[in-house]
């Protein structure tokens, strides 16, 4: 099997009404991202999903297209697509970084590979720890009516465990976390994600402060540039601290680990370049002791299952303890696949079929298509 063609097709997808999103890097209303078809000289197509988003990686779609088209297609066609570990190397020497727009064409490289041999990716990843994922809904960073609202919305629908977005203003922070824990009951683990909202001295007060009110994990206290900083944090108290924007690179997990700064890594396949880079910064967190936990930049279906795979396969991603943010495509309009993921409200479930077992609905995908070209 040979790469023939690798098109990226820019979409844009706007958020469900009411379910629009707000965190200390700002809001989020839709999502243009890119789905990546990769073609074969059989009849096997491979697909892929960048997430991509500028305040978060420094990514946009015209961007992602251009990589893909200027760089790294002449790069791969004529190769074997089953051939990763060689194909992510090549990839790496034509473009630095990137690692959503990398995400994307590894994600559809392991699509081809599980289709060529007729099993799913979380067994080419080892095999299967787990068939059902707990996974966890986020409440924006919005006022108390609205929070609680949020929060009473998924709690009705049977929703086990929340995040809550803080960062934004501290004592807005802590009656946002105060009411969503009343209307939650004692038994609904709840965590917090601060999106590098506070400084240290904010940090410093604002975690004893939450820690009555029964926290899981705060992610993210702080910016991602200060890994002692963030130790002393996690020295100070018994909250579990999850580090998030401080892990895109191996580099990165090695910095944290090193600094023994973060109990949990938030890990997911678009923000370290893909599957096999997630599991690799699993293997540095395993080694100083820190468990992962899926996390998420709101992805459509095909980003959701590539989630899926590594969070079935990989024993040290602790979705039972720490839910899984897989629960992009709850919150937009259109997934974009011909049947959707299984997800919520307590598990998700990994699809079955061969590859990532998902396969694009030519109809959304027409719909959702950004014809534009133009960024927002
Ligand atoms: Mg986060």
């Amino acid at each position: 099997m040979r790469i023939t063609q690798i098109e990226p097709i820019p979409v844009r997808v706007p958020l469900k009404a009411g379910l629009t999103t707000k965190t200390a890097h700002g809001e989020h209303i839709d999502s243009p991202y890119v789905i990546v078809r990769i073609h074969t000289d059989t009849d096997l197509v491979g697909l892929g999903e960048a997430t991509v988003a500028p305040r978060w990686s420094g990514e946009t779609s015209r961007g992602c297209v251009a990589a893909i088209e200027e760089l790294i297609a002449p790069a791969l066609i004529g190769a074997d697509p089953t051939q990763i570990n060689s194909l992510r190397a090549i990839m790496d020497k034509e473009i630095k970084l990137n690692p959503f727009t990398k995400a994307a064409v590894e994600m559809g490289l392991w699509d081809l590979a599980g289709k060529a041999a007729g099993v799913p990716v979380y067994q080419l990843l080892g095999g299967q720890v787990r068939d059902e994922i707990p996974i966890k809904m986020v409440v924006g960073a919005f006022d108390v009516p609205q929070a609680v609202s949020l929060a009473e919305r998924f709690l009705d629908w049977g929703v086990r465990c929340l995040k809550v977005k803080v960062g934004l203003d501290p004592e807005m922070d802590l009656q946002r976390v105060k009411a969503v824990r009343e209307v939650a009951g004692p038994t609904i683990p709840i965590g917090i994600d601060v999106n590098c909202g506070w400084s240290l001295d904010t940090a410093r007060r604002m975690l004893p402060k939450l820690e009555p009110y029964d926290m899981l994990f705060a992610e993210q206290p702080i910016s991602p540039d200060d890994p002692t900083s963030l130790a002393q944090l996690r020295e100070a108290t018994q909250i579990p601290i999850m580090a998030d924007e401080s892990v895109f690179t191996l580099a990165d997990a090695w910095l944290i680990a090193n600094a023994r700064a973060a109990d949990i890594f938030s890990v997911y396949p678009g923000k370290h370049g893909g599957l096999s880079a997630t599991l690799e910064i699993m293997h540095v967190a395993k080694a100083a002791g820190a468990v992962g936990s899926i996390g998420s930049n709101l992805e459509l279906g095909v980003g959701s299952a590539a989630m899926a795979h590594v969070a079935a396969a990989m024993p040290t991603i602790d979705s039972e303890t720490y839910p899984a943010d897989l629960i992009g495509p709850l919150y937009h309009e259109a997934d974009l696949l011909q049947t959707s993921l299984t997800l919520g409200p307590e598990v998700a479930r990994v699809p079955e079929g061969p590859g990532l077992g998902v396969e694009l609905d030519e109809d959304q995908l027409a719909h959702w298509r950004d014809k534009t070209g133009s960024e927002t």
